[in-house]
């Protein structure tokens, strides 16, 4: 079967390397004798960029990197935070995207102009730097949308996305984006896979979020990217098409948005 890409987790965050340092390393292990030949770590802040990177170089080949202020970090001072984040960028290790980035108002409405201003600038950044963006947008469409709307053709995915067939639409008037599919498609109460069909298998990415948003049957656990086969074969099972058709077109579709060289 064609490997997987795990599009977006987070396997160097304390969940995994808190007690054992080497957590991290055995999650990503397991990933890869699960079948997932790829893995995307997004950063969060200032504090996860060395636990990101060291667990990166373990793996040359296997794991990408995306540098960026996520928007639930951003403050007053997040001028100065984001510059001290890219000046930490180490330049041997590939980083494959600006992430993540973009609007978060369901924790705390704060800092909505700040948000703005930081997604703002870290999109002209990845247009800079002809990288992609990893967007995290939570209560905050009508504001990516609006920030968004001054970087046309800036490719992005929609990572997390477990919006409806109206979201898929309003942000498909703006440009022709990815859309990160996780656990949540796998929830009994989510009319997530009704809107699969809308977005297409090529426009589909594969994540799992981890620690977050585990798929059934480990709802509530830790989740890690091991998990990611699980997530396939729910898409496939929605869509009626073969996990195999699935992992082809979603890996693909990884390997274009993030311009990957994969190893075999
Ligand atoms: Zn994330």
């Amino acid at each position: 079967m064609t490997q997987l890409i795990d599009t977006h987790t987070h396997l160097y965050l304390p969940e995994f390397c808190g007690e054992d340092p080497a957590g991290g390393s055995s999650a990503v292990r397991r990933a890869i004798n699960a079948g997932v030949g790829h893995l995307i770590f997004p950063n969060v802040d200032l504090s996860t960029i060395a636990p990101m990177q060291a667990l990166a170089r373990e793996f040359p080949g296997r794991i990408s990197c995306a540098n960026g202020l996520h928007p639930t970090e951003v403050n007053a001072s997040w001028r100065d935070v984001l510059q001290q984040i890219l000046d930490a960028e180490d330049t041997a290790l590939p980083v494959v995207a600006i992430g993540e980035v973009g609007i978060d108002l369901y924790w705390d409405k704060t800092f909505r102009e700040e948000q703005m201003q930081a997604f703002s600038r870290q999109c002209r950044i990845a247009v800079e730097r002809r990288l992609p963006l990893i967007i995290h947008c939570r209560e905050g469409l009508d504001e990516v949308l609006e920030v968004l709307s001054d970087f046309p053709r800036l490719p992005a995915v929609f990572h997390s996305f477990g919006g409806t067939h109206e979201d898929v639409r309003r942000i498909r008037r703006l440009g022709d984006y990815y859309f990160g599919i996780n656990g949540i498609v796998t929830f009994k109460n989510s009319r997530l896979r009704e809107v699969l069909p809308e977005i297409g298998l090529d426009r589909i990415l594969l994540e799992t979020d981890s620690p977050y948003l585990a798929p059934v049957p480990f709802r509530g656990k830790r989740n890690e990217s091991a998990y990611l086969p699980h997530i396939c074969a729910h898409i496939a099972q929605s869509m009626e098409v073969t996990p195999e058709a699935v992992a082809a077109a979603t890996t693909a579709g990884a390997a274009r948005l993030f311009n990957l060289a994969l190893a075999e």
